[in-house]
């Protein structure tokens, strides 16, 4: 059957670990109830606060890989010493309700998504300067020293792909970042304005 185009926007945000994308999107969300976050699955552990099913969904190796087989996953990579997916079903199920669905992956699933969904919307998100990137993952307190010296040689490759992208969001000030987040995905501003 030859695929149908899906109605719906499709926007992918990628930036380095500790960035401040998970920030950015819950303002976003705030701001926008209808934007719908997929909630990808991960292999690993969860971090003190983090809900299965609601920030990720938290797999063993073997279950993921199970569903990798099954091509149960949009895109999928590996990341850190660990695996992340995104579930295909929801995405595409939203989409096709016309509603406007956002992902937040690393750089080779957003890789993997240009290739399935041309059409998507791809945005970077940088920091002011590599040494406030890595203030702000220590800052946040939630990664052993292991992994954040494997989340900042990734950031190195992430920022070099800047050409890759359609459009690139330097997140200094938080506030003036959410608007600009808001303005790139098409959401333009909250009719509250707030
Ligand atoms: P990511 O989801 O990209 O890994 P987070 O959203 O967890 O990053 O942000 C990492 C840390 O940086 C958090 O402690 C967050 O509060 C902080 N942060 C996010 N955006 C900014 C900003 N614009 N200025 C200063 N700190 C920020
Ligand atoms: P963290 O472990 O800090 O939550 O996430 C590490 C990295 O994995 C981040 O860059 C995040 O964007 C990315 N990531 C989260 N979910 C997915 C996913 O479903 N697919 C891919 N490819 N990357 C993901």
């Amino acid at each position: 059957m030859a695929p149908s185009p899906l109605p719906g926007r499709l926007t992918v945000i990628t930036g380095p670990s500790g960035v401040g994308k998970g920030t950015l999107v819950a303002r976003l969300q705030q701001r926008h109830p209808a934007l719908w976050l997929s909630v990808s699955a991960t292999t690993r552990a969860p971090r003190a606060g983090e809900i299965d099913g609601q920030h990720y969904v938290f797999l063993s190796r073997p279950e993921f890989e199970r569903r990798v087989a099954e091509g149960r996953f949009l895109e999928w990579a590996a990341f850190a010493g660990h695996l992340y997916g995104t579930p295909r079903g929801p995405v595409e199920a939203h989409l096709a309700q016309g509603q406007p669905v956002l992902l937040e992956i690393e750089l080779e699933g957003a890789r993997q998504v240009r290739q399935t969904f041309p059409s998507a919307f791809q945005l970077l998100i940088k920091p002011p300067s590599f040494a406030e990137l890595e203030r702000r993952i220590r800052g946040r307190g939630t990664d052993a020293e292991e992994a954040i010296r494997r989340r900042l040689d990734r950031a190195r490759v992430e920022l070099e792909a800047e050409a890759e992208f359609d459009a690139v969001l330097v997140n200094a000030d938080l506030e003036a970042a959410v608007v600009e987040l808001e303005r790139l995905v098409g959401l333009g501003p909250s009719p509250a304005g707030s």
